[in-house]
């Protein structure tokens, strides 16, 4: 049975069509495998008669002759996007036991397409987080080495399809929150173009960066799940109106020729050598299938984590106004008047790291400040925008670690913002500027934890990018190594 556990999105797929497995059957392994492995803390809430009804009724449309590809296959949402059926907290006690009344887009587009959910996933309170230790609800476990954190926001996700629990789950990357745990969790993260997944029904963190994307075993199962997945919604006004594509129609095309630009600034100080070793012999096993390595530069990427926090502080703390004891989850038990009750809901419901948020983003967009610091941000984030095009004209994708060091320890960070803050010095460029960008597994490093590739495309080039990573895959088996005991 735990072949069948360890099967991916595409080879499930397969065998649903083949009637050699149903989704009531898949949904009970998975539901018991969560079970087993509580420890991990990685499901916030699980529902057993829902998920089994969602099963049978993809049997049903299987037996009337639908054959989607996705249709049974099971998957877990990360606790940011709104559920009906399951509590959405966004990790928060201020949202605890939340029933949504809806289902975030990008929720009810793959129920649509028949994927069956398990459940919700743990992830730092409202996404905010490198290691997953923010979240109200306590620690997720790395299921590589259980003293090592998963990784951030998304480390719910991570260890779910690490551990081999769900063959894909919904992640949210807002500057690197699919990537690095992905990284630290040795699988394929993924995070489109900003603007192609709908952001309705994503609880908002930073509006202008908030991504949905995937976290699975391979980059052929992210393309065949986005082929579902992204669109335009109309209830997003930032959603990007293009037509549909299939993203596995770059799947089979050979590396050779490809320029693939490596960034110097990405080799500097601070790189570990463990990362960097793995990250080299990726990036020469490249050469060997024929692609070319173009030495590049983005001079202002290293303004990136300055920029990240000036920016996603100051549309945090406006989105977070909503939370205000009246119409959302909690509401303090006893206060005097209406500012009084706003004041104890939101100093009772906040985690540390949120009000760190809030406090630093109203200070950036406060008069006399405006202009001196989120004004500034906003043409850094430019620059590096800019920087990021120009060098898309010396190469088709960039390529790089995506973290300087392996999974860190419980508490290694925690007491230093700016430490945590500094894990995704390599995926904030890509998101300030909304490119596509991914993580896939490269090897191994100090004490056996997993090591990241870091692909970054143009914008809406995806389903390129998920070729070039496809290739690698072929190569390489290091996306197939699961952790001892899963
Ligand atoms: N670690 C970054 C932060 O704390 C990114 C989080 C994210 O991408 N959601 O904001």
């Amino acid at each position: 049975m735990s072949e069948l556990a360890h099967a991916g999105v595409a080879e499930l797929g397969r065998l649903l069509r083949q009637k050699k497995v149903s989704a009531i059957e898949l949904a009970k392994l998975l539901l018991d495998r969560v079970e087993q492995h509580r420890e991990l803390n990685a499901f916030l809430d699980v529902r057993p008669e829902v998920t089994l009804a969602q099963a049978k009724a993809a049997d049903e449309r299987r037996a009337r002759g639908e054959d989607g590809a996705l249709l049974g296959v099971p998957i877990a949402h990360k606790d940011i996007f709104v559920t009906r059926d399951w509590a959405s907290t966004a990790s928060s006690k201020i949202l605890q036991g939340y029933m949504s009344p809806f289902d975030a887009t990008v929720v009810d587009n793959l129920a649509r397409a028949g994927m069956v959910c398990l459940g919700k996933l743990n992830c730092d309170e409202f996404a905010m987080g490198s290691s997953n230790e923010n979240s109200a609800y306590g620690n997720v476990l790395n299921p590589w080495d259980q003293g090592a954190v998963p990784g951030g926001s998304s480390g719910g996700s991570s260890a779910t399809v690490a551990a081999r629990l769900a063959p894909v789950a919904t992640a949210t990357d807002t500057g690197g929150s699919i990537r690095e745990p992905a990284a630290f969790t040795g699988i394929t993260g993924t995070k489109p173009t900003y603007g192609r997944p709908s952001r309705w029904g994503m609880i908002a963190f930073a509006s202008s960066l908030d991504t949905a994307g995937l976290m699975t075993q391979t980059a052929e199962d992210c393309a065949l799940v986005f082929n579902e997945m992204l669109g335009f919604d109309p209830k997003d006004s930032t959603s990007l109106e293009t037509p549909r594509e299939d993203f596995t129609r770059h799947l089979a095309d050979p590396v050779k020729g490809l320029k693939i630009g490596v960034p110097k600034e990405f080799f500097g100080e601070g790189l570990q050598p463990d990362v960097e070793r793995a990250v080299r012999a990726a990036l020469a096993e490249y050469e060997k299938l024929g692609a070319q390595l173009v030495d590049i530069s983005l001079p202002n990427a290293e303004l990136g984590i300055p920029v990240y926090y000036v920016v996603a502080p100051a549309e945090a703390s406006s989105n977070l106004a909503r939370f205000d004891g009246v119409r959302y989850g909690h509401r303090a038990a006893r206060y005097d008047d209406l500012i009084d009750m706003m004041k104890k809901s939101r100093s009772e419901g906040f985690g540390p790291e949120p009000k760190r948020r809030i406090l630093i983003g109203t200070y950036v967009l406060s008069h006399g400040y405006y202009d001196a610091y989120f004004i500034k941000a906003m043409q850094v984030r430019r620059l590096i925008a800019d920087d990021i095009q120009r060098a898309f004209t010396q190469c088709d994708v960039i390529a790089g670690p995506v973290t300087t060091s392996v999974a860190f320890g419980f508490g290694e960070k925690t007491t230093d913002p700016v430490a945590m803050y500094l894990a995704d010095l390599y995926t904030v460029p890509g998101s300030l500027a909304g490119v596509p960008s991914m993580s896939l597994p490269c090897g191994f490093g100090e004490r056996g934890r997993p090591v990241g590739l870091q692909l970054m495309a143009n914008h809406l080039q995806e389903a390129k990018m998920l070729g070039v990573a496809h290739q690698y895959q072929q190569a390489t088996d290091w996306h197939r190594r699961v952790p001892e005991g899963f």
